[in-house]
């Protein structure tokens, strides 16, 4: 797999492959969890800068009891299944490719033993950001694990450090939003950054401490999916002034990617003195994939004022 290949993000391509595992139903109709606990596993060994590409025999025997104590009740200790079916998926790869059926005589028998594990842009993007494996670790569990030990899961496969973070906080939803908030705070920030440290508003180019990624449209309005358009719906705005000034409406992004200044800004001198030096500055953030979310900023944040009333601030 090619991360770089993708339209998306790296971490958007990731969690949309996540999110649609190809799982089979267990007895009780829910997903089984023979391939997330894999995952688990494999993100814990990334973290850890263990080697990508695990021998089966050591898969086996870990993630077999993996299943025993985190799967379903009922399923069976089957590590070859997830083993071969993640092969399939855009996460995962083996030494060699596997036979149409017999897997686990194949996987036994074979000398030297078959390899597995995540593709290396994918392996590698776990081992440099922490914020990316978190953010696909919260999407498994949110998915597979609602009513899992999550403590005893983490603890099981090397993340230990997420399930004490995870211990500090009571009442699991509100905690489970932080954390999941808090990942794609990172990791926004860190995806616009590689771009260069500039703000998107006032271009000026500062230390990362006065950047923070801003939302487009804002969030708590978005859609998950849209949530998830992490190349799209956030910029880098600096918290001199130009984060605020958007946030709160006394600016806004044309259609044309151009800013504009509220008609409101006229009533605080200073603020609009702060805010002139914006206008009609061309914002590299615009474009045809974020031009909607820039819209909806326009009709919903964007302090405009009557029609007919003058606009003095031009
Ligand atoms: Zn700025």
């Amino acid at each position: 797999m090619e991360l770089e290949e993708d339209p998306v993000s790296p971490i958007e391509a990731v969690l949309a492959s996540v999110i649609k595992l190809n799982v089979q139903p267990s007895r009780d109709g829910s997903r089984k969890r023979h391939q997330p606990l894999t995952l688990l596993w494999a993100i814990g060994r990334a973290v850890r800068g263990e080697e990508r590409m695990a021998e089966w025999p050591e898969l086996k025997k870990a993630v077999a009891g993996l299943i025993r104590k985190f799967g379903k009740a009922g399923d069976a200790a089957t590590p070859q299944y997830p083993f071969v079916a993640l092969h399939n998926t855009r996460l995962w790869e083996l030494s060699e490719p596997p036979p149409r059926d017999h897997h686990l005589t194949w996987l036994n028998s074979a000398d030297p033993p078959i390899r597995g594990g995540f593709t290396r842009p994918l392996h590698d993007l776990f081992t440099r950001s922490r914020a990316a494996a978190d953010l696909v670790v919260d999407q498994l569990l949110h998915d597979y694990f609602d009513d899992a030990d999550e403590a005893a899961l983490l603890g099981a496969v090397g993340l230990a450090d997420v399930a004490a973070a995870r211990r500090d906080f009571t009442g699991s939803l509100t905690y489970n939003a932080m954390v999941a908030r808090r990942g794609e705070q990172a990791m926004l920030r860190r995806l616009l950054i590689n771009g260069g440290a500039r703000c998107a508003l006032c271009g000026a180019e500062l230390p990362e401490t006065f950047l923070v990624a801003a939302h487009i449209k804002r969030r708590t309005d978005c859609e998950e999916r849209e949530r998830r358009d992490l190349d799209n719906v956030a910029m880098l705005a600096c918290t001199l002034g130009c984060d605020s000034l958007y946030e709160h409406g006394y600016i806004k992004v044309s259609d044309g990617g151009l800013v504009e200044l509220s008609p409101e800004l006229v009533g605080h001198p200073r603020l609009h003195e702060h805010a002139s030096r914006l206008a009609g500055r061309a914002v590299a953030a615009w474009s045809d994939s974020s031009r909607h979310y820039f819209a909806w900023h326009a009709t919903n944040v964007f302090r405009t004022q009557a029609r007919d009333e003058p606009r003095q601030d031009r």
